[in-house]
């Protein structure tokens, strides 16, 4: 009698996909029952944002990596990541980057592919989360699998977040929870399209970067990123992480301000939650540890009620988007687990 994927101490294979506005990108990974899950394969196209086009993307890739499966390793559930918010039933119901999702219950749109192998793996579950939720998850299981309490941040056009409280990922009521870049951190601060003002993501998010950047160059503060973008209307998050690189007095000052923002929102995440491990994604990351380095030290000069005799640990995300896949993937492997390769969606 051979064991069930569900039980096999190598894990179900499953099949993770993170949805970006202009290219998904898919992994092929077996989830064991303990250690870090393991990358079989991996592949990338690029996508439009509308449909069909974002669905015969998400199709192609996870078709790819099917075919690409190891005899003993047929995936058995499906795990899609995207930024934008989705309700307790899988439907896509915020899509920034991906219009074409909106609405969508995605796993319906794929099956009317009529491939007959992804029919096949359509059959076992198929979990769609908010892209930070996966990256929550891919950072739990990779960095921290011994922490009961982590909080995921992602600084990019927005703040994402996804929260694990006791070993679970937290939703919410309406599976909008642990989204923090819209909590106001200065109420006479500048206005978000989402009608308030002084989100925390008007400071800390990597336009927030930019924008801090703008204001500090406007007047007169910044004139290495002036000369870098060509005016002070061009500069962006890239040209600050860029200075800050090469040593920039005027962009490691602007740097300093952001890490000032984005330690202020963690200390509080942190106040509330009493979390073990923050991490933080994104663009700012991949301007590397510097940045990370500067919120963490930060948050302990300025924020004691926040680090004092907790052991608070600041890490980056593992691996940008492929993170999000493999987050992705993670949430699908434990869907077997807890329904068996042939069980029901969700
Ligand atoms: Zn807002």
């Amino acid at each position: 009698v051979s064991a069930s994927p569900s039980t096999s101490p190598a894990g179900p294979t499953v099949v993770g996909v993170d949805v970006g506005g202009t290219k998904v990108l898919g992994l092929l990974v077996r989830v064991p029952a303990t250690g870090p899950p393991e990358v079989l394969s991996e592949t990338a196209v690029p996508s439009e944002a509308a449909t069909p086009g974002v669905i015969d993307a998400i199709a192609d890739v996870v078709v790819d990596l099917v075919g690409r499966a190891p005899s003993d390793a047929e995936p058995v559930g499906l795990g899609i990541g995207l930024a934008g918010f989705v309700d307790p039933a899988g439907v896509v119901r915020r899509a920034p980057n991906t219009p074409g999702l909106l609405d969508a219950d995605v796993p319906h749109r794929l099956a009317e592919r009529g491939d007959e192998r992804l029919a096949t793996l359509l059959r076992g579950p198929v979990v769609v989360d908010n892209d930070a939720n996966c990256t929550a998850v891919a950072a739990h299981a990779v960095l921290a699998p011994d922490a009961r309490h982590l909080v995921a941040v992602t600084f990019g056009t927005g703040i994402g977040g996804g929260l694990i409280v006791d070993g679970s990922l937290v939703r919410g009521a309406h599976g909008f929870a642990g989204e923090p870049g819209h909590m106001v951190v200065d109420p006479d601060g500048p206005h978000c399209p989402c009608g308030q003002r002084g989100c925390w993501e008007r400071y800390a998010s990597g336009s927030g970067l930019g924008w801090l950047a703008r204001e500090a160059a406007a007047s007169g503060r910044a004139p290495s990123l002036v000369a870098a973008a060509g005016s002070v209307e061009a500069i962006r998050g890239e040209h600050v992480t860029a200075g800050f690189l090469a040593g920039a007095a005027d962009a490691v000052t602007v740097v300093d301000t952001y890490a000032g923002w984005v330690a202020l929102g963690v200390a509080n995440l942190v106040a509330l939650l009493d979390c073990e491990v923050v991490v933080i994604g994104g663009g700012v990351v991949g301007a590397g540890d510097a940045v990370v380095e500067r919120v963490r030290s930060t948050i302990e000069r300025d924020y004691p009620a926040a680090t004092a005799g907790r052991g608070l640990r600041l890490l980056g995300a593992p691996g940008g988007p492929g993170g999000g896949a493999l987050g992705a993937a993670v949430l699908a492997a434990r869907a077997v687990e807890r329904n068996g390769p042939g069980g029901h969606r969700h």
